[in-house]
């Protein structure tokens, strides 16, 4: 079985317990205006392209198998062109022959195998430090099959799994995946199905009876709520957030903690290097509203629950 991988990151600290490999596979049914990785939406490969890079030298243009590369003439001198982008199959020849570096293929076929053996390179350090395997995206739950074998074998290795979610899938796909995830980390955007909808594309009924589902199976849930200035931060919908989950609690469910992500614009070139309009306009946080978060959170500490501002995310 094969998925579209478009990212294996290795030594991470903050997504999961321990020292983690991140593996990112492609496709979202979410279009967030904030998402900081848009190569990850399509769950095609897709060709990502600098032109600060570029030096016109041509040598993608007959690499291609598909055509997608041209030369073409220009008031300020010839330029490169990547045309009919949804085409392109992800080979990377074009990147391969690129001199400068202009060109990236996000979204690779890899195997479970491929993917299981990269992540147990680093078996010692998740021994060492209680860390494992992280399924990121995009939604890992659109690939859901190979999701499914991936946290599989490494749990037959020994591999603590963690899987991370906007939420956005058939209840039986998470039924299937969760005997297979020590721990989720679960994205919740907005309490208002409406307000969810114009920020995401979808509303959230979905996510939060998914949610809902998961503490039932008695599963492990890390929240993770996305700050985005002006448009989720408002105190009236965090306070929704942190009721539902207070009830959770007291029902008995298995919270490993609430984390408040605020916005960042890391994602922005990338949506240059893909020939997009970067979709979201807001300025990051300033330090003061980030103090003013951190005294929200200190303000609920006592209700049990392990909440911290993550500050890189
Ligand atoms: S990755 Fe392959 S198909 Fe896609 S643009 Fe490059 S050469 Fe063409
Ligand atoms: S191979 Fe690289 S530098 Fe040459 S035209 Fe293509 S993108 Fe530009």
């Amino acid at each position: 079985m094969r998925g579209i991988v478009f990212n294996m990151q290795r030594y991470s600290i903050h997504d999961g317990p321990g020292t983690r490999t991140l593996v990112f596979l492609k496709g979202c049914p979410l279009r967030c205006g904030w998402c900081s990785n848009p190569e990850s939406q399509s769950p095609r490969p897709e060709i990502l392209f600098e032109p600060e890079r570029c030096s016109a030298c041509g040598a993608c243009v007959p690499a291609c198998p598909e055509g997608l590369h041209s030369l073409r003439a220009g008031p300020s001198g010839t330029a490169h062109l990547v045309e009919r982008v949804a085409s392109c199959r992800g080979c990377g020849a074009c990147a391969d022959e690129c001199p400068n570096g202009a060109l990236r293929v996000s979204g690779r076929s890899m195997s479970v195998e491929e993917v299981v053996d990269a992540v147990m390179r680093d078996a010692p350090f998740y021994w060492q430090s209680g860390g494992g395997v992280t399924l990121s995206g995009g939604e890992a739950t659109m690939q859901a099959a190979f999701a499914r074998e991936v946290l599989m074998a490494c749990r037959d290795n020994g591999v603590h799994t963690a899987l991370e979610t906007c939420g956005m899938a058939d209840w039986e796909t998470f039924r299937e995946l969760a005997p297979h995830v020590d721990l989720f980390l679960y994205d919740i955007k907005h309490m208002d199905d409406e307000v969810h909808r114009r920020l995401t594309g979808a509303g959230n009924r979905r996510i939060l009876d998914n949610l809902h589902g998961l503490f039932r199976m008695g599963k492990k849930v890390l929240i993770r709520m996305p700050l985005i200035p002006g448009l989720n931060d408002d105190p009236a919908g965090l306070e929704a957030a942190f009721a539902m989950l207070r009830e959770e609690a007291a029902r008995g469910a298995d919270i490993a903690g609430v984390e408040l992500l605020p916005y960042h614009r890391y994602g922005e070139g990338k949506y240059r290097q893909l020939g997009r309009a970067y979709p979201c306009g807001a300025e990051p946080y300033t330090e003061e509203r980030l103090e003013a978060f951190k005294a929200f959170l200190a303000a609920r500490s006592t209700e049990g629950l392990p909440l911290r501002l993550v500050r890189h995310a």
